[in-house]
């Protein structure tokens, strides 16, 4: 390849990367572009040039010579090297003008680079633009006064990606262990992630740089390890901020889980603030984690549960609800989206009308966030909890969300290190939020993995995921629908997520489920956790499909045949 890339050089470019046939053949490609970059000096390796948003490192140094933009790039990363030298090509030694008005979707399409790449990359590579165009648009509009330019490239990105399916290949080459086989060499189609979700790449890095790069505890020490760790962890909690439109990071509690956040609440608030006549209401949707820590706050406080009831059609009853509420309901706490029947609830309008008679609202978004930002003030949501490990990130980490005035005025729950001010003889005093809930060395890598998964999320966007999990549920249900003595327990598929639970007369889930395990399906069977909804559906236990970001059309149509298969099997 020539050592510098031009301008002119870009149709021959283009024509020879239109002739790329596999993805290793284009990476191999990108690299050795990546090459023909001129050496970067060193200097300029500073936040100054620093492009944000991308996942790895990259510098862009622009230089005018009072016509003319000449770029510097450079990243540490040998394929988005590539990218830069490509950007360059385009970009490098063009007048204001020209780079704005450079067509560079319709290049990026021609040179297939929009399915090639990941959401992160892409995200990446639109940053690098972002940052090019408004160099020169700061130059147009210092010179002409009318000049608007389109600086958000928002919109362009959301379209860029397309619907997912399109692109499902470069999105599961994120997940390495869906490369897996079962036993007889037969892929394994993972449709367990309600249960928990699979990790990219970059979550799965993300915590082996911290054990190989900078490990240490966070919060104390003021050494070089100690303050990056600190800073990983604290930049999660900023992701975190943003992912569910909290105000402020001091509202963001890290704990172990939903569940933690929960039993955190029951005993911090619950306990201060409830007494006997006072009434909680929850969902007969509600998961255990959402109802066990109540019964329990009942059995310390003497309070009373009531139970909003699921309609026939799998939602829940808001008209029911309104009814419930009484002065005397101190407490709502429900679902946002039920892990069994895969139902979104009205949360909006339940804490609207729960504020009305001064209840306090608990929102367990375990089933939420998997499918994208979320917006806790938009919900007026009290509290919101939710897991990592649903979400991309790993396992062992949650938030409590709470509004900060209502986590100012609890007291402390667990006691230990970092949760105070000062200790003494006599006592001790709390410290500030959010480290008042935060007892003891937190699951500092688990924390830091937080991030790279909302950032992987945000890069494929809540709309665009739902689409894709309303697809393949849509799909799996009208394959299910056409056989015999299959019972689905499921609203209409505008109001649900990608989970679909089933039963089938006269075979146990246990059978189905272990039929389909054989051929390589990973499907949850149980009570899922939820024991009340079952017993109000009439069943023991049913058999949960939960479809994800990186799951495909071909999945969905082997999981429908097996279980076909399974029943033609188990009724002989
Ligand atoms: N709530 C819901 C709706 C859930 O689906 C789950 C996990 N199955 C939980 C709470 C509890 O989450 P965790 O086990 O991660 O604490």
């Amino acid at each position: 390849m020539d050592a510098h890339v031009t301008y002119a050089d870009l149709s021959e470019l283009q024509d020879e990367f239109i002739e790329l046939e596999t993805a290793d053949e284009r990476i191999q490609f990108l690299i050795e572009l990546g090459q023909t970059l001129p050496a970067f000096p060193d200097k300029f390796c500073t936040e100054e040039f620093r492009v944000v948003g991308c996942q790895s490192m990259v510098w862009i140094v622009p230089k005018w010579d009072g016509e003319q933009f000449h770029f510097q790039a450079s990243s540490d990363a040998p394929m988005v090297r590539g990218l830069v030298a490509l950007l360059l090509s385009i970009y490098s030694g063009k007048e204001p003008a020209v780079i704005s008005a450079f067509p560079i979707e319709s290049l990026l399409e021609k040179l297939h680079l929009k399915s090639f790449l990941s959401p992160l990359r892409s995200n990446g590579l639109h940053s690098m633009i972002r940052q090019i165009r408004q160099y020169a648009e700061s130059k147009q509009s210092a010179s002409d006064p009318h000049f608007s330019p389109k600086r958000d490239l928002q919109l362009d990105r959301a379209q860029d990606l397309g619907p997912l399916h399109l692109r499902i290949e470069s999105i599961r080459a994120d997940f390495p262990i869906l490369k897996v086989q079962n036993e007889s060499g037969v892929p394994i189609a993972y449709l367990d992630n309600a249960a928990s979700s699979q990790r990219p790449q970059s979550v799965i890095d993300s915590i082996s740089d911290v054990f190989s790069g900078h490990y240490a505890n966070v919060h104390r020490s003021g050494h070089e390890w100690a303050v990056a760790t600190t800073e990983k962890l604290e930049a999660s909690r900023e992701a975190v901020r943003r992912f569910i439109h909290a105000s402020k990071c001091e509202e963001i509690i890290f704990t172990a889980g939903a569940t933690a956040s929960i039993n955190l609440i029951a005993f911090a608030w619950g306990d201060a603030n409830l007494k006997s006549g006072d009434e909680i209401l929850i969902s007969e949707m509600e998961h255990h984690s959402n109802i066990v820590p109540w019964q329990q706050l009942c059995q310390r406080r003497g309070c009373t549960i009531r139970w909003v009831p699921v309609r026939a059609d799998y939602t829940l009853d808001f008209e029911r609800f309104e009814s419930m509420l009484s002065n005397k309901t101190k407490l709502v706490a429900i679902t946002a989206v039920s892990n069994v029947l895969g139902t979104i609830n009205p949360v909006r309008q339940m804490a609207a009308a729960a504020h009305a008679y001064g209840a306090t609202v608990v929102v367990d978004a375990a089933q939420a966030t998997p499918h994208g930002s979320i917006d806790v003030r938009e919900w007026d949501a009290d509290f919101v909890v939710f897991s990592g490990h649903k979400m991309l990130a790993s396992s062992g980490v949650g938030v409590c969300y709470g509004k900060r005035s209502l986590l100012e005025s609890m007291p402390p729950w667990q006691g230990g290190g970092s949760m105070i001010k000062s200790v003494t003889f006599d006592g001790f005093s709390a410290a500030g939020l959010p480290h008042k809930f935060e007892a003891g060395t937190p699951p500092i890598a688990e924390i830091i993995s937080m991030k790279p998964a909302i950032e992987y999320l945000e890069a494929i966007g809540h709309d665009r995921l739902m689409e894709h999990e309303r697809l393949l549920v849509g799909r799996a249900i009208a394959g299910l629908a056409k056989l015999d003595r299959v019972q689905m327990y499921s609203p209409a598929l505008d109001n649900k997520c990608g989970v679909i639970s089933f039963s089938v007369e006269g075979i146990h889930g246990e059978e189905i489920a272990r039929v389909l395990d054989s051929r390589g399906i990973a499907i949850r069977v149980g009570h899922h956790c939820a024991m009340p909804l079952h017993s109000r559906l009439g069943v023991s236990v049913t058999c949960r499909a939960s479809f994800y970001l990186y799951n495909t059309t071909d999945e969905v149509s082997r999981f429908v045949e097996s279980v076909g298969n399974a029943i033609r099997l188990l009724s002989r």
